[in-house]
């Protein structure tokens, strides 16, 4: 057992799947019909894609550890189990045949490491080994976060819209960290993570701008390495 290889799980959704991609995926008939219970549309698991460089990330993993990827799956969507057996089989096949558990309670577990967007679900607080928390709250950790966005005036749901959105998608991170604003400049801040770096005031922000999107900074893994090394 001494020179066995560590066991890594990973989750899937937000960590190898991008799940928003599945909910654009769906007609605004069937997301209205589902709201509040979207995980439960039938087959919208197997329309999601996944995440920039996660099936590269999976693969690397693999040569130094002994991989699995370890997901919930919603009991009232009939078809979620097969969608990500499938999906799984699909993006990472080779690498990971038989190697999805699927499992409400994480901690059964045993291994070393678990990357999960969610460290306080599913039994990932009470995992054996590590938890690498996947996602934002990786900056929160270590910066004071917020996000600062525009809601466009002549659209009069926007503003409740995103405040739900960050919610639902990082409610323990972000919880009343959300400022709506076109003038981003009058903020007190360190860094600005912007897509348009010269728009609604970015371009006086006091500290340092991070073109997202440019050459320097093409997507998030760019941006964590520039903010967490
Ligand atoms: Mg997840």
């Amino acid at each position: 057992m001494a020179d066995r290889k560590k066991i890594v799980y990973v989750d899937m959704d937000n960590v190898l799947v991008d799940f928003q991609s599945g909910i654009d995926a769906m007609q605004d008939v069937i997301t209205s019909e589902y709201d509040g219970r979207i995980d439960e549309v039938p087959h919208i698991f197997a329309h999601m894609k996944p995440l920039p460089g996660a099936v590269e990330a999976y693969r690397a993993l693999c040569e130094k550890y002994d991989c699995y990827i370890l997901s919930t799956s919603p009991w009232s969507n009939p078809t979620a189990a097969s969608d990500k057996f499938a999906w799984v089989k699909k993006y990472l096949g080779d690498v990971a045949h038989k190697r999805l558990i699927l499992s409400h309670h994480k901690n059964l577990n045993r291994g070393d490491y678990l990357i999960d967007d969610r460290p306080n679900k599913c039994g990932a607080d009470e995992f054996e080994g590590e938890v690498i928390a996947f996602g934002s709250e990786q900056f929160c950790e270590k910066y004071d976060c917020y996000i600062l966005s525009t809601s466009p005036w002549s659209n009069p749901t926007a503003a409740s819209d995103k405040f739900d959105w960050v919610k639902k998608y990082l409610g323990d991170a972000a919880h009343k960290r959300l400022i709506l604003s076109h003038h981003k400049n009058l903020n007190r801040g360190d860094y600005l993570i912007d897509d348009r770096p010269n728009k609604c005031g970015a371009d006086k922000f006091e500290g340092e701008v991070i073109a997202f999107g440019s050459e320097q900074f093409p997507n998030w893994d760019s941006v964590l390495s520039y903010l967490l090394k």
